[in-house]
Parts: C-alpha cells; structure tokens; sequence
C-alpha cells in the first residue's frame, strides 16, 4: 500500500490551469452563436435511468452495447452516466411538458459525457460535448441551420479546412426496404466482414456503414447508396436540405455512405471533419442530424427534430496542434507591494477594498522582497505600483509610484482607493 500511487482512470484526464484558457475560448465562441440564433441553456442530470439511453440512443448502438458506464445503485434503480446528450435533453422535454411552448424550443448544453472505449487520440472515456438541439420543426431550413451553426462554431475557432459530410438515411417509410438491399448485398460477402458486423448483418445492415474496421470498409465501398432508395419525402427534404446548404454557400460533400453510430435518426445526418494537415486527425468534430421519431419513441407527442454534438477535446487538440491563440487575460494596471510584518497585514486589507471598489489588483503577499514584488509588477507590465512598507504603514499612508514615468507621490491611506479609480480611469 505504501507504493500506491493516485491517478486518473483511464481515458480520462485533468484540465489543468494553463489549459483552461481553450475551454473558455470554446466556451466564448459557442455562447456567441448559440445566443445569436436564440437558443436557450438547458443543463441535464449527468446521470439518468439507464433506460433513457437503451430507449433513445438504442439498444443496438456500441454506445449501449459495450460503452455505457451502467451500474446498480444502492437503493437498488439500474443508472448510466450519459453517454450523450440528446436523450436526457429528449427527457426533459417531454418530462417539462416543453411541447406547451412556442415551437420549435431551441436548446444547447455543454458538458462531461462518458464512454467505455478503448482511448486513444481524440477518444476517451470522460469527454466533453457541445448539443444544439431544435425540437417541434420538420423543416429542411432547421437542418441547414444545426449545419450552419456547427459550422459558425468551428470557423469562429479558427478552423479553415473544414469539409461537412452529408447524406440522408431515409425514414421508417423507406430504409425497410433500403436494409434488405444493403442485407442482400453484405450476406453475399459475409465471410469477409468483421466477427461483430456479421451479427449486425442480422437486425442492423446499416450499422456495417459505420464499422471502422479496414475489412468492413473496403466491402463498404461498394455497397448500394441509400439516396437511391428514399422515398419521396425523403428525398424532397433532402434536396431541400442541399439547397439551403447551397444557398448558405456551405462547404459541403455527399457522402452516401455516412450513417452515424446512433440509431435515432432518420432523414438528414452530418459530420464535420478538419481536412488540414497540421495537427493529428482527430475524426469528426461535430455530428448530427435529424431524429423525427425520438420524441414520441420516448414517450412524447409526435415531434420532428434535428440536432448536433461536437467534441470540445477533439477541438481543443485541434486548437493546440494549430496554434490557435486563446484569449488574452486582462492584467490589472494595479500592483500593490508591502515590506514588514504590520504592512503585509494592513495589504490583505486594502486589497479587499480595492475589490469592492471593483478595481483589478495584482499581489505577490507570498514574497517580502520588494525587489522580487517589482519584478512581478513588471511582467504583468503594472502602470502603478502601491508600495506599503513599515514607515507606510505606521504612518498610515501609501507610496504611488507611476511606472511609466518613474514619478512617486505619497498618499493617505484611505484616499488611495479614489485616487486610484481617477487615474485607471484616464
Ligand atoms: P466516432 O465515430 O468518432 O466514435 P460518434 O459517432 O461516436 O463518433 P457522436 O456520438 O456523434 O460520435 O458524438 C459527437 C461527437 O463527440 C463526435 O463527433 C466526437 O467529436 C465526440 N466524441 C464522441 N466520442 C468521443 C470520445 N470517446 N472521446 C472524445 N470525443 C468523443
Ligand atoms: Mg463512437
């Protein structure tokens, strides 16, 4: 016991302090275009009823199959850390009677997802996602928009070769008949595929699409398209969709194999991936699509929706790999240094006042050097530094010293605060 040493499980991760600044440039860029397009904050439980997500996400996905952290309380109710969000938002809509407000209900949220996967770059088991989520509208223009926004989203960050991966999978009216196509084509190679895509080849040919083994995908290749196979409402929306993409002058491609690894959506699906060549490929950034039939599957009214989640750590990798520059903490103007005993007690003081002055102030109380004070008063390039030593503090006033011209005046103690509020504010 005496070698044990504490870490992180594995697949997850601390943010440490000199990371947080990606977090908040994420942060900034999502809140400037979720507020724009009127979205409203919505924040979940991290953990729901386990059936939540065997319902929503489905029973057949890898994420319920073999990723979910699914476990038995005490009392005895079977929970999961959310794998995802959509479910849970899905919950609360019905649950919040949601469908009583104005339609569509736009929604967004951001937070810690969980997954037993196996990690390795871009891939965790504690990850953070981004959700846009537009309830109560069948229109093609709420698919563009999710597009837009996701894409608004990466390009606010920085990113320029971005490519966004379309396709439609069609609905219960004609992937039917579409998975007996596709069934037929991958039975006449089944000998070929992965262990696990020979038992979907069973209830869930379509999922094949999405195998990421080399095998699966060279037969996947050669597969019969779904966009040759859908409907006419199906295929009326999707052309809808391509023209509000064209119109929007989105950099999109058709990919007609692009399925997705969630078993909700019918019609519309995406994915955007970062095409440049810095930085290790992280896969897909943000995904998404339509799911007509999730509301009223779990429980609620006959809604159509549509939405998207976006990996925040695949982007902050990104970011980091292309030197993306994070956003300038402001330094404050104010430096205040102290020398002896009874000054540094008096500076814990002051320096309370100056914040409920709401003036910035910069403090090294844990050195009594005044030399080592400067330095740090430099580095942050202090205007003014507030020198507080014993004569200072005995006799109750400060000594003012303008950096830029070297000139010092002496001033009573508690004027200092108004006399500081005038010359930051000049
Ligand atoms: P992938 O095909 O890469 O496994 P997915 O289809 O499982 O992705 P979604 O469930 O759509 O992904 O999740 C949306 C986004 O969340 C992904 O595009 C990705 O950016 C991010 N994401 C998903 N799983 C992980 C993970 N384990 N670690 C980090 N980010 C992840
Ligand atoms: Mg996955």
């Amino acid at each position: 016991m005496a070698n044990l040493k504490f870490q992180t499980l594995l697949g997850m991760h601390d943010t440490l302090p000199q990371d947080q600044a990606y977090f908040l440039k994420v942060r900034k860029s999502v809140e400037s275009v979720v507020n724009y397009y009127s979205f409203s904050r919505i924040d979940t439980p991290i953990l729901e009823m386990t059936e939540v997500f065997v319902k929503g996400t489905g029973v057949d996905t890898d994420i319920v199959e073999k990723e979910m952290y699914s476990f038995r309380t005490k009392g005895g109710d079977m929970v999961a850390l959310r794998p995802e969000f959509t479910p849970g938002i899905v919950r609360s809509y019905i649950e919040n009677g949601m469908f009583n407000l104005p339609q569509p209900v736009k929604l967004w949220t951001m937070g810690p997802c969980f997954r037993h996967e196996r990690p390795q770059a871009g891939r965790y088991r504690q990850f953070t996602q981004l959700d846009l989520e537009i309830l109560g509208d069948a229109s093609a223009s709420t698919d563009g928009q999710i597009i837009q926004m996701s894409y608004d989203i990466l390009k606010e960050l920085s990113f320029k070769n971005l490519s966004i991966e379309v396709n439609s999978i069609g609905d219960s009216e004609c992937r039917p008949y579409f998975k007996k196509i596709l069934t037929s084509y991958f039975k006449s190679k089944k000998s070929s595929l992965c262990s696990n895509c020979q038992r979907r080849l069973k209830d869930n040919p379509l999922r094949i699409l999405d195998c990421k083994d080399e095998k699966c995908q060279r037969i996947k290749a050669g597969a019969p398209q779904i966009v040759d196979h859908l409907c006419e409402a199906c295929h009326a929306h999707f052309k809808q969709v391509l023209e509000f993409l064209d119109e929007l002058e989105l950099p999109y491609v058709l990919n007609p194999y692009l399925v997705r690894g969630l078993d909700y959506y019918t019609k519309t699906v995406f994915e955007i991936v970062d095409k440049s060549e810095n930085g290790e490929s992280q896969g897909t950034l943000i995904g998404g699509g339509r799911y007509d039939n999730l509301v009223k599957l779990m429980g609620g009214r006959n809604t159509p929706a549509c939405g998207a989640a976006g990996g925040i750590d695949r982007i902050i990798n990104l970011m980091k790999a292309k030197e993306v520059k994070t956003l300038k903490v402001e330094e404050p103007q104010v430096f205040l240094a102290q020398l002896g005993q009874l000054a540094k007690r008096k500076s814990l003081k002051l320096f309370e006042e100056f914040r409920n002055a709401k003036i910035p102030v910069a403090e090294s109380f844990s050195k009594d050097s005044l030399k080592a004070q400067l330095r740090s008063a430099n580095k942050i390039n202090a205007k003014y530094v507030l020198i507080f030593g014993q004569k200072e503090a005995l006799e109750d006033f400060i000594t003012l010293k303008n950096m830029e011209t070297g000139d010092q005046e002496e001033i009573k103690i508690d004027k200092i605060v108004e006399e500081i509020k005038k010359r930051i504010k000049k």
